[in-house]
């Protein structure tokens, strides 16, 4: 070397460096509970360190936490990788036996767990053996701590030392693990390093599309999640806007009246959230009259329909699409208009927003047949999602076989069936796994769910294949009605013919049947649940 040079590794606490001057009185705030500015934010960080090597946290050590959407939790995805930890977002919403075992699996050493989950977290800590240390949440409740906690986390914190002396370390430490939602079998784990954390936080941070109508988050922005924050890390979402200093809002558990309220006091401009989440503040915001005008809302988890999209629009909201997931930390592509305008006509308007979008700076996305040629890019030739990008995981902790499905060729294979056309928008189709196949034509459920959904009397609706002894299989659409309507096979069928007749959608995707439920099945993250659905009406028999 020429000079005595210092080139920092890409660690998460150097998402912070500056941060403080940057912020002014900007504040992190905590339901209608709390808020502090980020001098104390970046203290307490400090403490939770401090409070995490008291209780025998050592480097590389799991440390799971099952909390509401908190500043607390805010301070653990920084505190616990800063300290060298592997930061665990406990999915609270798996049943108490799939919770168990991902803690298992994961080898969570020490816990922080709110009071909400104390009887959960009771009945199963003797099948955790690796649990040192249980860090207890009160959130202002003054009642007993249970015996098996060191602490109250305020008391503790309180205690330990702000100056916790953080060190540089390698970026290829492992920072956050999570487990995916566990649509079929057990949960899967995925991890991410520090510099995967951090080249992440920088790309998802890029404004493309803010002059197009497609939202996202900028300097000026007040930022409230939607999205779990153990849903991959609230979509990197909590990091971008650290980095940017953002006054932050975090809603706690998610109540509908207390989400708008906190949306009207503190001018919340931009969140994200899946597509029930949305409804579920729509609904809530047109009850209590709640003006939406201003806040910028990206979908993601599953497709966008036009009709939600324009249903927000009307209230005011910017919506667009993003696509990601688990596996992705999970950034992948946004919608936006790629000619830097907004398109002309509503409907294109609609249609480039519920798009899953223009990969995101750095994610190499190619749509691919199965031998690997990359398909027509003219919007309608099918294939599937194939990925490259410097954040997306590994492999799937401890399980091998699946690994190799999921790498092969050097691509990660999302098991997403999508298009692409001659702008590079790419647009999720199905899920490799939901595909339904009639009379050898695929059938696209996430465009047969839309137009079933458009028909008169229809509140919502999900699509799923059926076996079919003559056919292969058949889509089943299950359909909750709006109230006091009686539907028709024919009023279902009335969108689907109109689109058979444009020559939008096969002439096999006519359903010869459809079943009513009361409530279409949900994940633990708030998606249609279709493995229940298929179970349910796989025989016929509602
Ligand atoms: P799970 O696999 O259990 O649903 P994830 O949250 O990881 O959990 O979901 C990722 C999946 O969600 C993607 O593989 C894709 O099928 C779907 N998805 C995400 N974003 C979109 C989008 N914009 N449009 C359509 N599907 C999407």
């Amino acid at each position: 070397p020429v000079a005595e040079v210092y080139e920092f590794p890409l660690t998460i606490r150097h998402l912070l460096d500056g941060v403080v001057a940057k912020t002014g009185d900007r504040k992190i705030v905590y339901r209608d509970q709390s808020s502090y500015g980020y001098g104390e934010f970046v203290e307490r960080i400090g403490r939770l360190a401090s409070l995490l090597e008291n209780a025998g946290a050592t480097q590389g050590m799991t440390v799971a936490v099952m909390d509401w959407d908190s500043h607390r939790y805010l301070e653990a995805y920084f505190a616990v990788p800063m300290f060298g930890a592997v930061l665990q977002t406990v999915n609270i919403r798996l049943p108490a036996a799939q919770i168990a075992y991902t803690l298992q699996h994961a080898k969570a050493e020490i816990m922080i767990v709110h009071r909400d989950f104390f009887p959960m977290v009771e009945a199963i800590l003797p099948t955790l053996p690796d649990v040192k240390a249980v860090i207890a949440i009160m959130d202002g409740d003054a009642g007993a701590l249970p015996e098996w906690a060191i602490g109250e986390y305020e008391a503790l914190s309180a205690e330990a030392s702000p100056d916790f002396p953080f060190q540089d370390f390698d970026e290829n430490a492992v920072a956050t693990t999570s487990y995916t939602t566990g649509t079929t079998g057990n949960p899967k784990g995925v991890c991410f390093t520090h510099r995967q954390l951090v080249l992440h936080t920088l790309a998802a941070v890029a404004p493309f599309g803010a002059s197009t109508g497609a939202p996202s988050m900028g300097y000026d922005d007040v930022y409230m999640p939607l999205t779990p924050m153990f849903h991959v890390h609230a979509w990197g979402a909590p990091y971008m806007a650290t980095l940017l200093g953002l006054k932050q809002v975090y809603p706690g558990r998610y109540e509908p009246e207390l989400i708008c309220r906190l949306r009207m006091d503190h001018h919340i401009t931009y969140s994200h959230c899946v597509p029930t989440i949305l409804e579920m503040v729509l609904r809530a915001a047109e009850q209590i009259g709640a003006d939406l005008t201003g806040w910028k809302m990206t979908i993601g988890g599953a497709a966008l329909t036009k009709a939600l999209c324009a249903k927000a629009r009307q209230l005011g909201m910017e919506v667009g699409a993003g696509y990601g997931m688990s596996e992705t930390a999970p950034m992948i592509a946004k919608a936006f208009s790629p000619t830097g305008q907004p398109p002309a006509s509503e409907d294109e308007i609609l249609s480039m927003l519920t798009a899953s979008g223009i990969p995101t700076p750095m994610v190499s996305a190619r749509i691919v047949d199965e031998d690997m040629n990359d398909v027509p890019h003219d919007g309608t030739t099918r294939g599937e999602l194939v990925l490259r990008a410097p954040w997306l995981t590994r492999c799937y902790t401890g399980d091998t076989a699946a690994s190799k499905a999921l790498w092969r060729g050097g691509w990660m294979h999302t098991q997403d069936i999508a298009t692409i056309d001659a702008l590079g928008q790419i647009r999720i189709r199905d899920r490799l796994k939901d595909v339904i196949k009639s009379g050898g034509e695929w059938i696209d459920s996430i465009q047969l769910e839309e137009l079933v959904a458009s028909a008169d009397g229809v509140a919502e609706a999900a699509v799923v294949a059926i076996p079919d002894a003559k056919w292969g299989e058949r889509p089943l659409a299950v359909v909750v009605a709006q109230p006091g309507t009686a539907l028709t096979l024919e009023a279902v069928n009335r969108p689907v013919e109109a689109a058979i007749a444009e020559g939008a959608i096969t002439r096999y995707a006519k359903l010869d049947r459809y079943e009513l439920i009361d409530q279409l099945p949900r994940t633990s993250v708030g998606k249609i649940d279709k493995k229940v659905l298929r179970a349910r009406f796989d025989k016929g028999q509602p």
